[in-house]
């Protein structure tokens, strides 16, 4: 659509019809402006239109010569504000966090301030934000992001981004809740939220729910709309003003037309409700309505209200003019609007248990029974401890089978130097959901689902925002199901926590927590003891085969016939390709050849030779360090083998046997979500799935050690009925 069009939409809207008369409130703001006589700002460089004083100035002038408190001069509770340094794109920002009365969490509101990219900051714009904090009872978050002309663009938007990417990390430090979070600014700051929502339209997680522009600039292109001719005179923006600012933030013409500018030619689908605020007086008022147009052609929810007889910079004057409190009442019904939306669960509170454990108390803690290790040296004895009850966005289970994974014996051993004590392990763990936070959407109560290695991750980071939760590169990295988070606070940056737990307790106990996007789906057909290996030995071995492209007539050796080697054949060859086992053990010859693979032993080493430069993919799973190198040696040209089981310094690799081949040795570290509930699919299509032996929970100690010789045929899973109190009559009976 031309801009011409959009005008002439406008006028239509109702922007024809301006009376332009100041109303007393904004008249008196406008000549106690005139009377602190600062100099026209597009007169000046950039140093000096700073000093020039401001309309909040004018403000605190009035509000002091009335002998009136120029702070608290709101009419809602009054909320605390604390300055802090955050990472920016490229530097630390300057933060101011307000924080309204009341307990929280609170909804989040990230602010950006106005003075068109080169002047003022948070201070000039602290009653904005403020009353914005006061009215949506929202923490809010006034961000001094890098300004022109000493930062061009996009300086100012990667800042913005980044600011608002940091708030959604730190939600919960902030007492905040990152499901309910918006975008807002003001002028410039306008402009900023709306683009910094575009830039977030992609992302799966981490939306914001809400955006907030209030006067922003929302076109470049057109110098020549009817509010620039009705108030090109106008105080304190004038028409003369825009292009002093654009001049300075910009370097190039071609900047003006990019879209984080242009925000009426940006991919405005799909952004969440936006609220226009705008001035009758302003220069800006018809951006207002050309952004209304675009949104509403955009499919956007969209509210803009003009506020008669004010002007530019209006809205943080809540103390002395009487629109502005209506225009920031109007803000924070809108936001809470929006945030109650998301939340409309949350309201209802924590649905009903499906069994027992009715007390209103117990929505506090879960009592748990499990068994745990309390020394590296120590057995695994049982151990009753309390979990958090359910957050908005988690699910409780009741755990039916839990599978052992040689994993949990290195970690209950401390065989990887990071267990925190008391150790209750498990992390292949299949359970039926018994209650669902309010804001769960993907569980019901009832289901039966599947919980792996991970119950959280940041969720911010690239690899999160890509899909690949298990290389979280957040501060904590993810949160695994047992033994806290990846990286624990004391060696994340700052002491931090994101996840506010240290440990973790796993699926060896009767009840697990779980955000619900961790918890996958069982597919109907597959047996839930069959289902709970999957989650852990099938996951890590099907990422690997599917991320190096695994095909059919691929030739794939599976070192180790164990939890894992069992799980990497059968995947393997339902992938359509053919398999050969290498084992230290006689007897899994045999075992091979019934799951449809060959088996060489280790120790053969002609038959070993005979293989040599005919495999397209290896993977081992051994868990102790290793030699690899006669397996390079069976690589094809260009082939990798991936080391999954010894997570530890490998022996030497003869880089000769590598770069005369040009192959590749690799690791992969378990298995994204997608991948897992890929993975559970896969198994129920190709009706495949672990050999098991299904065991007691008192039986636990017996099987470590069974699992360390390699007795186990091949995964022991736990009947985790077995480690209730009272497994005859408690209700979470089979099925
Ligand atoms: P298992 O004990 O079930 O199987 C390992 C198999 O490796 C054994 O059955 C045995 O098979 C073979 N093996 C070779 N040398 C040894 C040895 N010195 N001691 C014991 N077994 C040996 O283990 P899992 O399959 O449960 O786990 C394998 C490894 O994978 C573990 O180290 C675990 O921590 C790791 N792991 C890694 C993950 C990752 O993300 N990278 C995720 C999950 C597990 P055979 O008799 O055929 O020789």
């Amino acid at each position: 659509m031309t801009s011409i069009v959009r005008d002439l939409i406008n006028t239509l809207h109702g922007e024809g019809d301006t009376s332009h008369s100041l109303d007393a409130d904004m008249q008196r703001v406008l000549q106690q402006l005139a009377d602190l006589h600062g100099l026209p700002i597009e007169t000046l460089n950039p140093v000096q239109a700073r000093a020039q004083p401001t309309p909040a100035d004018a403000v605190a002038a009035l509000l002091n010569a009335e002998g009136r408190d120029t702070a608290v001069a709101q009419s809602w509770p009054y909320p605390k504000s604390l300055d802090r340094l955050i990472p920016g794109a490229e530097s630390d920002l300057s933060v101011r966090v307000y924080t309204p009365a009341g307990a929280g969490p609170f909804p989040l509101v990230v602010y950006f301030h106005g003075g068109g990219w080169v002047i003022a900051d948070k201070n000039t714009y602290d009653a904005s934000a403020r009353g914005i904090s006061g009215a949506a009872g929202a923490v809010v978050v006034s961000v001094d992001y890098r300004r022109a002309p000493e930062h061009q663009f996009p300086a100012a938007w990667d800042d913005a981004l980044a600011a608002y990417e940091w708030v959604v990390l730190n939600a919960r430090a902030l007492n905040g809740d990152a499901e309910r979070i918006a975008l807002a600014g003001e002028s410039a700051g306008g402009t900023l939220a709306v683009a910094t929502a575009v830039a977030l339209s992609g992302r799966r997680v981490g939306r914001p729910k809400a955006v907030l522009a209030i006067y922003p600039i929302a076109q470049t292109g057109n110098d020549a709309t009817q509010s620039y001719d009705d108030s090109a005179d106008a105080q304190p923006l004038n028409k003369a003003m825009i292009p002093w600012f654009l001049d300075k933030l910009v370097l190039s013409p071609l900047d003006r037309t990019d879209t984080r500018l242009d925000l009426i030619n940006a991919e405005l689908v799909g952004l969440p409700p936006v609220t226009i605020i705008n001035a009758e007086v302003d220069p800006l008022r018809s951006d207002g309505a050309m952004l209304e147009t675009a949104l509403k052609e955009a499919g956007v929810e969209v509210t803009r209200k003009v506020y008669g007889g004010v002007t530019h910079e209006f809205f943080g004057m809540a103390a002395v003019v009487k629109r502005a409190a209506e225009a920031e009442e109007f803000a924070g019904a809108q936001l809470r609007v929006a945030f109650a939306r998301v939340a409309g669960r949350e309201f209802k509170g924590v649905l009903p248990r499906a069994f027992g454990f009715a007390s209103s108390e117990s929505l506090i803690k879960i009592k748990a029974i499990g068994y745990a290790a309390k020394h590296s040296f120590s057995d695994l004895r049982p151990f009753e401890f309390e979990r958090e009850s359910a957050r908005e966005d988690e699910v409780v289970l009741d755990v039916l089978y839990c599978g052992v994974c040689h994993s949990d014996i290195h970690q209950a051993k401390n065989e990887w130097s990071n267990t925190i004590y008391p150790c209750v392990p498990g992390h292949e763990i299949v359970g039926r959901v018994r209650e669902v936070g309010a804001a769960v959407t993907r569980h019901q109560i009832g289901d039966i689902v599947g919980v792996g290695c991970m119950i959280d991750s940041c969720r911010m980071c690239e690899p999160c925002l890509s899909g690949d939760e298990n290389y979280c590169s957040g501060p904590n990295s993810w949160l695994a199901t047992y033994n806290g988070p990846m990286v624990p606070a004391a060696k994340a940056a700052n002491d931090s926590n994101m996840y506010e737990r240290e440990n973790t307790f796993g699926g060896y106990s009767d009840v697990l927590v779980v955000n619900e996007d961790f918890a996958l789906k069982i597919p109907g057909n597959l047996r839930p003891e069959l289902a709970a290996p999957i989650l852990c030995a099938g996951a890590t071995t099907y990422s690997p085969l599917k991320h190096w492209g695994v095909k059919p007539g691929d030739r794939v050796g599976v070192i180790g016939f164990g939890g894992l080697g069992d799980m990497a054949a059968k995947i393997a060859i339902a992938m359509g390709a053919e398999v050969i086992l290498f084992t230290r053990t006689d007897e899994k010859l045999a075992e091979a050849i019934r799951i449809g693979a060959k088996a060489v032993l280790e120790s053969d080493i002609v038959a070993l030779t005979h293989l040599n430069n005919s495999f397209d993919f290896i993977i081992s799973t051994v868990p102790q360090k290793h030699d690899i190198n006669p397996y390079i040696a069976l690589l094809k040209r260009d082939k990798t083998i991936c080391v999954v089981g010894a997570l530890e310094t490998m022996a030497g690799v003869d880089n000769q046997a590598l770069a005369f081949q040009r192959k590749n040795v690799a690791g992969s570290l378990i298995a994204n979500l997608q991948d897992t509930q890929e993975v559970l699919d896969f198994c129920a299509r190709h009706d495949i799935g672990p050999e098991i032996e299904l065991i007691q929970m008192d039986e636990i100690n017996d099987a470590f050690k069974r699992v360390i010789k390699g007795d186990v045929r091949f995964r022991y899973v736990i009947d985790m009925i077995s480690a209730r109190a009272h497994p005859q009559t408690d209700p979470v009976s089979r099925f």
